[in-house]
């Protein structure tokens, strides 16, 4: 079944002035429950293009179906709400609230999903206790180290149970152990959850996990390959 299904998407920023060209007619076709590292060069696009499969920045041209319904069509709220119940965001800088502790960072986005105070507070536990931080419940993100706030990231991208999951940079802010450990929890998510993961990365390490492995050079699909992850 197709999840991702991207027909000559392009983004120009700034097109009135300096265009930059930042995505330039990608077409890009993913299963339900692959496992895809998005890999280039700094300023190849990676970021633009997974903002635009994920709904957070909309293309100049092009459209995109996640999970058959297209994204690039829906208005502002129908578009966000989209997002919340079928979307889930990592970012390289984590991006947790600082005063809320890890529970109440997860919580709130189950918060947003109308979920009964009761449930809330036993899905946040299976969350915390799939990323191996049950007992970081009520730390805050600047008790944890790098690859704990991570993983409580991780966990809340998971809070809507979404069918796809897209990383940017998961690692970039991790020593290589805590990378592999998270690569390690993504990938257990991955198969046995079916749960689709897009991420982008640098590290060859992180490479080597991924099942399809997709290079942007200049905004544009230069490879796209199957490998065995090791
Ligand atoms: P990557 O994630 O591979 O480093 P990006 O998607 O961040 O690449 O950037 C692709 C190109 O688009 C770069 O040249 C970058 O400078 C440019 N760019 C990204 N975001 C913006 C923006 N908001 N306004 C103008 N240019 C941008
Ligand atoms: P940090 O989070 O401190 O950056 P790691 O993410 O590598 O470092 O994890 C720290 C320790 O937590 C590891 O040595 C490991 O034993 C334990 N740990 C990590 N992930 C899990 C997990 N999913 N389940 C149980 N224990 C875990």
């Amino acid at each position: 079944k197709t999840i991702i299904d991207a027909h000559n998407v392009s983004k120009t920023f700034n097109p009135d002035t300096i265009p930059v060209h930042a995505v330039q007619n990608v077409h890009l076709h993913i299963e339900e429950g692959e496992f895809v590292a998005l890999v280039g060069p700094s300023g190849s696009g990676k970021s633009t293009l997974l903002n635009m499969m994920g709904g957070l920045d909309s293309p100049t041209q092009g459209t995109v179906f996640i999970d058959g319904v297209e994204i690039t069509k829906l208005p502002e709220n129908r578009l966000i709400d989209f997002r919340l119940h079928n979307i889930g965001f990592v970012f390289q800088s984590f991006n947790l609230i600082p005063v809320l502790t890890a529970k109440e960072n997860i919580g709130f986005v189950l918060q947003l999903l109308r979920m009964p105070r009761v449930k809330r507070e036993e899905r946040v536990l299976t969350l915390l206790k799939e990323v191996g931080l049950e007992n970081k419940l009520n730390s805050k993100p600047g008790e944890l180290s790098g690859g704990q706030q991570q993983r409580v990231a991780v966990a809340r991208a998971l809070a809507s149970k979404p069918k796809i999951v897209f990383a940017d940079e998961p690692t970039a802010n991790l020593d290589s152990k805590s990378a592999e450990n998270l690569l390690n929890i993504m990938a257990k998510l991955n198969k046995e959850e079916k749960i689709t993961f897009l991420f982008s990365t640098h590290d060859q390490r992180v490479i080597r996990k991924a099942r399809r492995v997709i290079t942007l050079v200049d905004g544009k699909i230069i490879s796209d390959i199957e490998q065995t992850p090791s």
